[in-house]
């Protein structure tokens, strides 16, 4: 196994960072030592973007996803493109318009948990519209919601990472919000994302990518509440105000 170093954990701002070479899978999968390059986990895409090469050349990635182990990050390239070499440096760059906006939806969809305080049976974070799936029966007004999340995307609360051991997460459960998905044990550490001073609006177990700051998600709204069976409800977030 090739573990790669995932530097998107301390700094999801990082657009470009130089990595090494260590491994070409019998796919083409391009396994590096250290990545910008966030995989896909947890709702939330894998990133694309592109490798260039010491001669100024470009590998195209249009994939990245986690191999044997979520400590292994597979890039995967476009079709018809050059191997590296083992052992070449490659200076990565993702793309990151869309990152940041998958960044900024990821932490939305965090600040919709804090609104719909239900147990999460699904969620899928897109560039354009993310949805997350509650266990719950309520009729709940999506303007009211919409309402509510402005009220914390404009109280500009910090988001930060901390991380836990499994002991201390064995005695907070109400930390799991998700209904089925229980965060990976057995490695002994667990990451929490938090929000807000002393993580006083949310902290919850989160692998994914997020902004610093809920003003830097900017307007969004609910587009759409639907209806999955009795006791499911389905939440479109969308970017732009609630139109009226
Ligand atoms: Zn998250």
């Amino acid at each position: 196994m090739q573990e790669t170093l995932p530097l998107f954990l301390d700094d999801p701002y990082l657009s470009t960072a130089e990595g090494r070479v260590a491994a070409v899978n019998d796919r083409g999968g391009i396994l590096l030592d250290r990545t910008c390059f966030y995989a896909t986990s947890g709702g939330q895409p894998g990133d694309i973007g592109f490798f260039e090469r010491e001669d100024g050349s470009r590998i195209e990635i249009a994939a990245t996803v986690n191999g044997q182990s979520k400590a292994e990050i597979v890039h995967v390239p476009s079709n018809e493109q050059a191997v590296p070499e083992i052992g070449e440096t490659l200076a990565l760059h993702i793309d990151w318009p869309r990152r940041y906006k998958l960044m900024r939806m990821h932490s939305a969809c965090h600040l919709l948990t804090v609104v719909c305080p239900f147990p999460i049976t699904g969620a899928s974070v897109g560039e354009d519209e993310s949805r997350v799936d509650f266990d719950m029966s309520e009729a709940i007004d999506k303007a009211s919601v919409s309402e509510k999340l402005m009220e914390l995307v404009e109280g500009n609360h910090p988001i930060f990472a901390k991380w836990i051991d499994e002991a201390e997460l064995a005695a907070n459960p109400g930390l799991v919000k998700s209904k089925n998905v229980r965060p990976p044990s057995g490695s002994g550490r667990i990451r929490l994302v938090c929000i807000g001073d002393e993580a006083g609006v949310d902290s919850q177990p989160c692998g994914g990518t997020h902004v610093s700051e809920t003003a830097e998600i900017g307007a969004i709204h609910i587009g759409k509440i639907e209806k999955k069976g009795r006791e499911n409800r389905r939440f479109r977030i969308r970017f732009g105000e609630l139109p009226g």
